[in-house]
């Protein structure tokens, strides 16, 4: 009776501070801004899939192994601490072996797995105290971030000693008194052998001992973890849960800028008013402090490990520069910890004079992002580090009207010419001439509807190198007879630069200006060359009213190879030996890796790949909007880092699918002196070279 009162006791307090805990993170997000999520069926599946199954974890084999049989483990051996609370609550001794079998087998799994997971602690103990592991380091990592990790795992190892401890006890006392042994011990059985002379009070007295270490340890530890940075441990499987169900490329919509747009391409057009006496609130554009974010990303920054698994990807992070990912989600968390309370003392208003953007993040920081999402693709627990990144920037470029100087050209390129560069958009066509081009409204105007729209983007229509890509890639349409058309001088800047420089009312203004004429031409299919304006098209039109099938070139040639439409002998490129650079807007923003790879497999040449591919691959250095900016100071340049790897191949060509990726590569080449050995080409080139076109 006496250990059920005190028990009661400890439990109560432990349940208390805790809510407590709870409260105040109740408290904090209701400081922060909405989000609707729907899909529940889906993001269930998620959730199953990256937290209980560990897809994301276990991408790094063995590491990921060892982190996944850890989290596995700790599922398991909650069965037993249940049993523990109900055993302390009613005086009871092992309260579930009543469910037989089931119950011998969840005790050996519990029993195996404390063994493996004090095994894998101390490998992460020994390799975060004794190897020097990048990610374990940088500046946003505090002395105490590092120690937190550490207690943490220590607290963890002697949880697992303390439950071994306990069956091997348990054991002896049992064998010794004769009781019957409830659940089954593999591994404590054999431990019992080391005390084989104790005598069955002193058996008694440790298992006690231990049952009590053991249980007063995880109230402990309930406790300590919503003050440290593993109150993951309780976020990450909601977090995943809230998680980004649409591909990585998608860039959400912002539906406030969208009815100010629609208002100055149609003053006449009708908008619900704000009810009498009602006004409308002001609301500030993009994300500038803590109150600007949403409760998902503030979510997202309570779920972060702090692993670093981001920054050790985040290629911005890895040529020297200061954007760290990791810090991002840190800092979110940090700044909400230092405004929170204020804010809940003094109200919404409260104004510290300091804010997420300047105090914590810098605009270095913020600009050196290439959006490339290697960074979301890498985090174990789902968080989306570039909504924050790309909030700020739209604060800084909506709101204080701040931007890098190259940036700004292009927005004022884009608004004048409809290209970021400043050509006259009456010279879009102009890269065709000399070549059977079809422009759309001659077509209809036959009374014909074409069966793909050609988007030629604005790379293609004016940069001197891609210009020379969709003339080959044309060429192949014109040679398989495919039914299509160009808008030619109706088409615009997809506005995929604007939207990533954080320019969504510019992004929004391209936009629904080109899906009028889309729609207007009730165009269903389109190819394109471009990856970002793929991603754009296909993903993010449809929240503004554009809804196409859209395929990118490498899908469009895959198919037709797979038909038997395209005929390929190789030509001059018979044993050459190429490497592809995955754009990180087919691969990793969409997941096609697929299709670029079976188009070159079907040239015979030979394909090598470079040591961080598809999901891995390391993005060229351009995306994002750095393709028209100077880039921020670092050790090296993303593109030189990038065409380095490519080099170590051996391969004589370097294959491309993008107009960013060949400019960054074809700029690697020559400031490595490797123009007259190594050459770059769009695979839409490689397919024309090898059918003889
Ligand atoms: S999106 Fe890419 S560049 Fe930006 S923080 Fe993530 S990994 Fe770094
Ligand atoms: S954001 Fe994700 S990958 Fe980055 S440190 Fe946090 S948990 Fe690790």
């Amino acid at each position: 009776m006496e250990k059920q009162i005190v028990f009661l006791i400890v439990l109560l307090i432990t349940l208390g501070i805790f809510s407590f805990s709870i409260y105040r993170y109740v408290q904090f997000f209701r400081l922060v801004k909405p989000k609707k999520i729907g899909d529940w069926g889906k993001r269930f599946m998620m959730m199953v899939n990256i937290a209980f199954l560990q897809k994301k974890i276990l991408r790094r084999k063995w590491v990921g192994t060892m982190h996944a049989l850890v989290w596995w483990g700790f599922l398991l051996i909650l069965f037993g601490s249940a049993e523990m609370v109900i055993d302390g609550l009613f005086g009871t001794e092992k309260a579930f072996s009543g469910l037989g079998w089931f119950y011998n087998f969840m005790m050996a799994l519990d029993d195996i797995f404390a063994l493996i997971i004090a095994f894998a602690v101390i490998a992460f103990l020994v390799r975060r105290l004794f190897m020097h592991i990048k990610r374990f380091y940088g500046p946003e990592m505090r002395k105490v971030d590092k120690m937190d990790a550490n207690i943490a795992l220590t607290i963890i190892l002697v949880l697992m000693i303390s439950l071994l401890g306990m069956n091997t006890f348990y054991l002896i006392w049992a064998k010794q008194t004769g009781n019957e042994i409830l659940g089954s011990y593999p591994v404590s059985s054999h431990l019992t052998n080391l005390f084989s002379n104790v005598s069955s009070e002193t058996a008694w007295f440790w298992y006690q001992f231990n049952w009590w270490t053991h249980i007063t340890l995880i109230f402990l530890f309930a406790n300590i973890l919503p003050y440290s940075k593993h109150f993951h441990v309780f976020v990450s499987v909601p977090n995943t849960f809230v998680g980004r169900l649409e591909p990585l490329g998608y860039v959400e919509n912002m539906e406030n800028i969208t009815k100010e747009v629609k208002m100055m391409l149609d003053p006449n057009a009708a908008f619900e008013e704000p009810a009498e006496g009602e006004e409308e609130a002001v609301e500030r554009f993009g994300i500038k402090d803590i109150e600007d974010v949403n409760w998902i990303n503030y979510m997202n920054s309570l779920a972060c490990t702090q692993c670093g698994r981001c920054t050790s990807v985040c290629p911005a992070n890895i040529t020297g520069k200061l954007l760290s990912p990791r810090k991002v989600m840190m800092d979110t968390r940090k700044r909400m910890k230092e405004k929170g309370p204020e804010m809940i003392k003094n109200g919404r208003n409260f104004d510290d004079s300091k804010a997420l953007l300047g105090n914590y993040l810098t605009e270095e920081e913020l600009w050196a992002c290439t959006l490339c999402n290697a960074c979301a693709q890498e985090c174990p627990v789902n968080i989306n580090q570039p909504s924050i990144i790309l909030g700020i920037r739209r604060y800084l470029v909506m709101e204080e009207a701040k931007a890098p100087s190259g940036l700004n050209t292009v927005f004022s390129n884009i608004e004048n010419n409809g290209a970021p560069w400043q050509f006259s958009p009456e010279d879009r066509l102009l890269w065709a001439e000399g070549l059977k081009v079809p422009v759309i409204a001659d077509v209809v105007a036959e009374g014909k509807k074409p069966e793909y729209l050609l988007w030629v983007g604005s790379a293609g229509a004016f940069d001197d190198r891609y210009k020379k890509v969709m003339r080959e890639f044309v060429k192949i349409l014109n040679h398989l007879k495919v039914d299509y058309a160009v808008l030619g001088v109706e088409e615009s800047d997809s506005g995929d630069v604007a939207r990533r420089a954080g320019n969504e009312m510019l992004f929004q203004m391209q936009a629904l200006t080109n899906i009028e004429v889309l729609n207007g031409y009730e165009v269903d299919k389109i190819v394109t060359c471009d990856p970002h304006d793929f991603n754009t098209l296909k993903n993010e039109y449809s929240d503004l009213g554009g809804n196409y099938q859209v395929q990118h070139h490498t899908q469009f040639l895959q198919q037709k190879i797979a038909s038997g439409e395209i005929h390929i002998d190789g030509g001059e490129l018979k044993g050459k030996k190429i490497t592809y650079h995955d754009p990180c807007y087919l691969g990793r923003a969409n997941g096609e890796y697929d299709a670029p790879r079976d188009v070159l497999k079907a040239i015979p040449a030979m394909i090598v790949e470079m040591e961080r591919n598809k999901s891995f691959a390391l993005c060229c250095g351009a995306g994002g909007g750095q393709m028209f900016k100077e880039a921020e100071k670092g050790d090296k340049e993303i593109f030189i880092e990038r065409t380095e790897e490519a080099l170590e191949t051996g391969a004589d060509i370097i294959c491309t699918a993008c107009p960013f990726c060949m400019t960054m590569m074809t700029d690697g080449i020559k400031y490595t002196n490797k123009e007259e050995e190594v050459k770059n080409y769009d695979i839409a080139e490689l397919v024309s070279m090898s059918m003889g076109l």
